[in-house]
């Protein structure tokens, strides 16, 4: 049995290596395969594809509540509309074509969508008419979307991966902000309130933006590692878009006029990726209660000497599983053959939230053992007060997750006054590092590119929205010592 323990658990801690961590987690939880055979493409298993399912639950609700109304575009982009926004052409090396069918070669190929932009504004173009049928908010989900990275990883980046996007058409720039506004709210909702991931929300420098949008909003994370991880996006899109794809419609003064546009997306893998990586331990995955595919898992304690014990065992696991069915919780009884030792690293590497035992001893005190996945050790409960119990340990969990990433991340930014400061604290501190910097325009990108070179590649993410951090008026940029006009988020990142 310690030989089957060796191979089944978790070899490295998070803190000695996190990337080895990671893909071990990946793997022995069973959320993807990679052995799938094509470089980029992965399998979602079960345990993985069912958290994720829920990810999509959250956000669904939440925009359909806000209402936004769902679609499903296909899979292909014509070629001339993927260009017709110059800046978002930039898009095509990315893009996987389709340029033969059967034996033929196609008289027209087209390409699998990298993003949904250029095949859905085209037929917006056909849809809107009068300003009366604006504001039109309407979102896609749980399709993939498709682009040729060369360096792949499970749930943080690869050449097909799950989506969700909303694109939004509205009359006036207000508008737009409003929503950038409410899809803020959606981050935090959903990924901080919900999923317990924290993040700092930034407005990108222009040289970082979304191919073709006028600004770049997004909630960023910190992974273990210190790399920062980008939870979701939301682009104001301004009239870009609409003048390219002729998204116009008659105003109130009879005129036709050209759109606003926002788009938002969440990364569904990224955050996925978040969870994993922020929330699990050395033992494994860690998963909130409402996220959690299996949330109680029910483990006999049974001897082969003793079978009139082990059929009480065995019948109050089966009457438990029963009863807490019914009051809407997701059980498992595990009565496999392995060892309870066995399943209990098992169920802890999947991030199951909570376990009961029941051995001989419970049956005699009518009780059984309650154990947390956030806890050391077990509780003893007594059988009629389990449904209450089970609701405080719930919550117990859910709390316990959200301060403790919290605390992660509260530690994670520190100020910076020079560039060599900089240089030195981006070696060890493992977040994000705040410093005084000239411009987010264009003319700050020659002095961000210094960064990225100097610090091996240390990104500037932008600055903090909807409230800029204050600057005094003698700071000077980093690089260029001219007045700094901002304070900037600076991270390596995926
Ligand atoms: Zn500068």
């Amino acid at each position: 049995m310690a030989e089957e323990k060796k191979q089944k658990g978790i070899t490295v801690t998070k803190d000695e290596d996190f990337s080895e961590w990671y893909t071990q987690v990946v793997q022995k939880a069973e959320l993807a395969d990679i052995r799938f055979g094509i470089q980029g493409f992965i399998v979602h298993r079960p345990w993985g594809f069912m958290i994720i399912r829920k990810i999509y639950e959250y956000l669904e609700k939440e925009v359909e509540n806000q209402g936004h109304v769902p679609y499903l575009f296909p899979v292909a982009i014509k070629e001339e509309n993927l260009t017709k926004e110059a800046e978002h052409a930039g898009f095509t090396p990315e893009v996987f074509w389709v340029t033969e069918a059967g034996d033929k070669k196609m008289e027209e190929r087209f390409a699998l969508r990298p993003t949904g932009e250029a095949q859905i504004y085209p037929v917006y173009s056909l849809w809107f008419r009068s300003h009366n049928e604006l504001p039109f908010k309407a979102y896609q989900s749980r399709h993939s979307v498709y682009r040729n990275e060369m360096t792949t990883r499970p749930f943080l980046r690869g050449r097909e991966f799950l989506f969700f996007e909303s694109h939004n058409v509205f009359m006036t720039h207000k508008e737009v902000l409003n929503q950038i506004e409410e899809d803020l709210g959606t981050c935090k909702k959903i990924i901080h309130d919900k999923i317990k991931i924290p993040f700092l929300y930034f407005k990108r420098p222009s040289w970082d933006k979304f191919k073709g949008a006028d600004n770049t909003y997004t909630p960023d994370t910190l992974m273990p590692d210190g790399k920062r991880n980008q939870l979701a996006s939301t682009h104001d899109l301004g009239k870009n878009f609409s003048k390219a794809y002729d998204i116009k419609v008659k105003g109130n003064d009879e005129k036709e006029h050209y759109v606003h546009q926002t788009c938002f997306g969440p990364g569904i893998w990224r955050i996925m990726a978040a969870l994993i990586g922020i929330h699990g331990d050395n033992k494994g995955l860690i998963i909130p209660f409402d996220m959690a595919p299996i949330q109680i898992v029910i483990i006999p304690i049974t001897f082969t000497k003793n079978k009139k014990d082990s059929d009480k065992v065995i019948k109050k696991c089966r009457d438990l599983k029963k009863k807490l069915k019914s009051l809407g919780y997701k059980v498992k009884f595990d009565d496999s053959e392995w060892t309870p030792g066995f399943k209990y690293n098992q169920w802890e590497l999947k991030g199951v939230p909570l376990r009961i035992e029941v051995g001989p001893k419970e049956i005699k005190e009518n009780s059984v053992s309650l154990a947390i996945r956030t806890e050391q050790g077990r509780k003893k409960v007594k059988t009629a007060s389990l449904d209450k119990e089970i609701i405080r340990a719930s919550k117990k969990l859910d709390k316990q997750i959200e301060e403790r990433a919290d605390e992660y991340f509260k530690n994670r930014t520190k100020n910076a006054n020079s560039l060599d400061e900089l240089k030195d604290l981006i070696k060890n501190h493992k977040g994000f590092i705040r410093v005084p910097f000239c411009s987010v325009e264009k003319d700050g990108e020659e002095c961000a590119e210094v960064i990225k070179t100097e610090t091996e590649g240390g990104n500037v993410c932008g600055t903090l929205y909807p409230k800029e951090d204050n600057i005094k008026p003698n700071q000077k940029c980093i690089v260029c010592g001219k007045k700094a006009n901002h304070i900037v988020y600076i991270a390596k990142s995926y």
